[in-house]
């Protein structure tokens, strides 16, 4: 597996790491990629920091893990991460979809119950086998229900998404196998330079009569539902018996916040038979990293 870091530098500062002609002159930041072994890692570590106590201010503005497998490698994992590469709006939420909020978490926002069918909004979703909205509902076409069901694939419980009017041809995905639990291996974080458990408070100062506070997030719940912002590392499972029975789970914790629409997700996992549906239906939407248990 090889590991590279994708940075956003703000340009505001990217002269401090960056050769004049290497930085994006007609943009707000320059996109660049690192192993954690290039000299330039270290120097981005350091420079954070700095501009951080300096002009409270960020020295790049996204930072993403990318991973890259040999094939033989992804063949050989019994269990894997599937990431879900397309995102989209509006949410459940805003298309008529009840949660029951009593449920939930009242410190991180995990766990409420959605209550009916999912409701989305016609012509918002994508034309992909699988994908998310912004709130973590995930969905997929009737082409991979097909799929599943002539390969008899386990774990995975199905409801037809609705609109205003009617049905629609997709399907709400779940889980119903048992949710694996995740070990102190895996990894969350705000980014690969910072670890916080939770925001500062902020305070906006849009006039001077009226700041505007926002809460304080909380990213690692002190009872175990969400575990940090981001997934840093691969995810590591506690093995259970019946792993082998199933071929779809998501994980007991979850990653992410609640703001807004947004609430902590699962990680999604699924076995070598799920891949290897993906890759001969062709379908669309999946990437796979490797899952350790
Ligand atoms: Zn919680």
């Amino acid at each position: 597996m090889k590991e590279v870091i994708e940075f956003r530098i703000n340009n505001r500062y990217a002269n401090l790491l960056l050769q004049p002609n290497e930085i994006k002159s007609n943009s707000t930041n320059t996109v660049i990629y690192v192993a954690k072994d290039d000299e330039k890692f270290e120097k981005i570590r350091i420079l954070t920091k700095q501009i951080r106590e300096k002009y409270n201010d960020f020295f790049f503005l996204y930072s993403n893990i990318k991973r890259e497998y040999g094939k033989k490698e992804l063949e050989s994992s019994s269990l894997l991460n599937i990431k879900i590469k397309t995102t989209f709006e509006p949410a459940g939420e805003e298309c008529g979809t009840v949660y029951d909020e009593t449920t939930a978490c009242k410190i991180c926002g995990a766990n409420r119950k959605q209550v009916g069918f999912l409701k989305l909004k016609r012509d918002s979703i994508p034309k992909k086998d699988i994908a998310r909205t912004i709130a973590g509902e995930v969905l997929v076409s009737e082409k991979f229900v097909i799929a599943i069901e002539q390969r008899g694939l386990r774990g995975m419980s199905l409801e037809k998404v609705s609109y205003a009017e009617g049905f629609s041809n997709y399907y709400q995905l779940t889980a119903s196998s048992p949710q694996l639990e995740l070990s102190k291996d895996t990894i969350a974080g705000v980014n690969i330079f910072d670890m916080s458990e939770s925001s500062d408070v902020l305070e906006l100062i849009l006039s001077k009569k009226y700041p505007v506070k926002l809460d304080r997030e909380v990213y690692k719940c002190p009872k175990g539902h969400t575990i940090g912002l981001n997934l840093l590392s691969e995810p590591y499972v506690l093995k259970i018996t019946v792993i082998d029975e199933y071929d779809y789970f998501v994980s007991r914790q979850k990653i992410g916040v609640k703001r807004g629409l947004l609430r902590p997700e699962p990680i999604y996992l699924c076995s070598q038979s799920f891949r290897t549906m993906v890759l001969e239906e062709k379908l669309t939407g999946f990437d796979f990293e490797i899952a350790h248990i």
